[in-house]
């Protein structure tokens, strides 16, 4: 079959979308690709189309379980089977039997955790693996200096898999994380393809409050205003579940909460009830997202200001992937970005912790982070350095760096907040582009019609579940991963 056949034929679609053509052309081209398209504009089918014409497994690394199994069911929903989600949350007869069978899979989903054991890269070794995908590939350079850094290992398992051609795709990537991109997975030759990181039918707007008092309700305000569904997105865990709570307080029965601190279970029963319209307000923290592919999200609200305008991007990335007009509401007060400097300081370990680490003689995690009070997170940036023989005050001085980095994005985030041009165009600035026509309602600045975001039907008419939902939560509960 040939790319516009595969198209027709399996994904029964009529044509390509923007950018597409080309990047699917320098895969099968066999180039290593970096490919940066909006949210929810299709990168899936840039490897999954190639997948039906090259021979042999399309390895995508993906950062969420949750996103790997959607993706996996969506391609047995157009009929293949022979695609899987290799994660560590598989028991041990199911890895095993996965494992044992490789080659008979199209597609293989794997984490970058996964990608670090000696013997699933054995494994990996025996089959022909044609491209090799990372998806979300800014996580290389958001996460991999500290906590995922397995992620800055891509580039050596790329090679070690027989140096297959490499696809990676991003919404959001600055100049400066393209390079960390190319740079970890030894790009050579390559092509890119940049699109505009520019989502024309989501409206952006920030209000500024006197106080947290007035933050709260404004939030209330625009909830009743507003048409739904929407996710408003916090910073504090603690604040999610309280204003949750408010919410169905004031009559908003359909509001809920979503973090990475509840259980699994829970998490992936919200989850499920948003997309088939069961609760239509949900308050989460960044946890919430990534994998969801719900079309209609016709609003995204943050209370609390993101570290970065890329984190800020995807997350309003999530509205309006039908296209049809979207909103982007930011709430700001005087010093709430001491919440996010907070949150900065505590990813990294301190002087004192590192100096500790670097002494200590137990061997157990446990014990480490209960005698020098680490994060997990903190444990993992100790023990990738350590592990690539860095002394202490070398990791006391790359721990300097990435607070400095991290509180220079914070600062441009806060300079997007503050400043009186057009939102939609700064936002594009930071990606280096510029805005040639604003669209209708383009922001606060510019003109927005607050008509257009309005509530008209009646709310509360509630959708039946899925049949299969009982099956699919019980499917989800095995997969899930503990990650925030
Ligand atoms: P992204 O990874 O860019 O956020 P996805 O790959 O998840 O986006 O695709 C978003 C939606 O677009 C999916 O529902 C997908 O089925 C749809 N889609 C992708 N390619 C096409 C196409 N050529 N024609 C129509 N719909 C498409
Ligand atoms: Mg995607």
């Amino acid at each position: 079959m040939n790319k516009f056949e595969v198209l027709n034929n399996i994904f029964g679609f009529t044509s390509f979308k923007n950018g597409q053509e080309e990047i699917i052309d320098a895969v099968l081209d066999q180039s290593d690709v970096l490919a940066m398209l909006p949210t929810g504009t299709g990168k899936s089918l840039c490897y999954q189309l190639p997948g039906y014409i090259l021979k042999g497994t399309v390895l995508i690394v993906s950062p969420l379980i949750s996103l790997m199994q959607d993706q996996v069911d969506q391609l047995r929903m157009i009929g293949e089977k022979n695609a899987v989600a290799l994660n560590s949350f598989l028991n041990f007869t199911e890895k095993n039997r996965i494992l044992h069978d490789l080659s008979r899979y199209r597609f293989i989903y794997i984490s970058p955790e996964m990608l670090s054991s000696e013997y699933i890269i054995k494994k990996l070794q025996q089959i022909n693996i044609s491209l090799f995908v990372i998806d979300e590939a800014h996580c290389i350079s958001q996460w991999g200096h500290d906590f995922r850094p397995d992620y800055l290992n891509l580039g050596t398992v790329r090679a070690k898999l027989g140096n297959a051609p490499v696809l990676a795709l991003t919404a959001t990537a600055t100049k400066e994380v393209r390079e960390d991109i190319k740079q970890y997975l030894h790009f050579i030759n390559f092509k890119e393809y940049i699109f505009s990181v520019d989502r024309p039918n989501i409206s952006f707007v920030v209000e500024k409050l006197a106080n947290q008092l007035e933050k709260k309700e404004k939030l209330i305000e625009l909830i009743a205003y507003l048409k739904k569904p929407g996710v408003v997105y916090f910073s504090s865990k603690r604040l999610a579940e309280e204003t949750a709570e408010t919410l169905r307080q004031n009559g908003f029965q359909d509001a809920a909460v979503y973090h990475g601190g509840m259980d699994q279970e829970q998490r992936i029963l919200i989850q499920q009830q948003f997309l088939y319209g069961q609760i239509n307000i949900i308050c989460a923290t960044s946890a919430f997202g990534m994998g969801i592919n719900k079309h209609n999200i016709r609003f995204i609200i943050h209370y609390h200001v993101p570290g970065q305008i890329e984190s800020y991007l995807q997350e309003i990335g999530r509205a309006g992937r039908d296209n049809e007009r979207s909103i982007a509401i930011m709430l700001y007060c005087r010093g709430d970005e001491e919440l996010q400097k907070q949150l900065i300081e505590n990813e990294l370990p301190t002087d004192s912790q590192i100096e500790a680490f670097f002494t200590s003689t137990s061997e157990s995690n446990e014990h480490l982070m209960e005698n020098l009070k680490l994060t997990e997170t903190q444990l993992r940036f100790l023990q990738y350095y350590h592990s690539s023989n860095f002394d202490a005050s070398r990791v006391k001085s790359i721990k300097q760096d990435r607070y400095s980095i991290k509180l220079k994005k914070l600062q441009q985030m806060l300079a997007w907040v503050h400043s009186r041009g057009c939102r939609r165009n700064n936002a594009m600035h930071y990606f280096n582009e510029k805005l040639l026509q604003p669209p209708v309602d383009c922001c606060d600045i510019c003109k927005i019609n607050l008509n257009d975001f309005q509530e008209t039907t009646k709310i509360n008419e509630k959708t039946t579940l899925h049949p299969s939902w009982e099956n699919r939560l019980q499917q989800l509960l095995l997969l899930e991963s503990g990650l925030r």
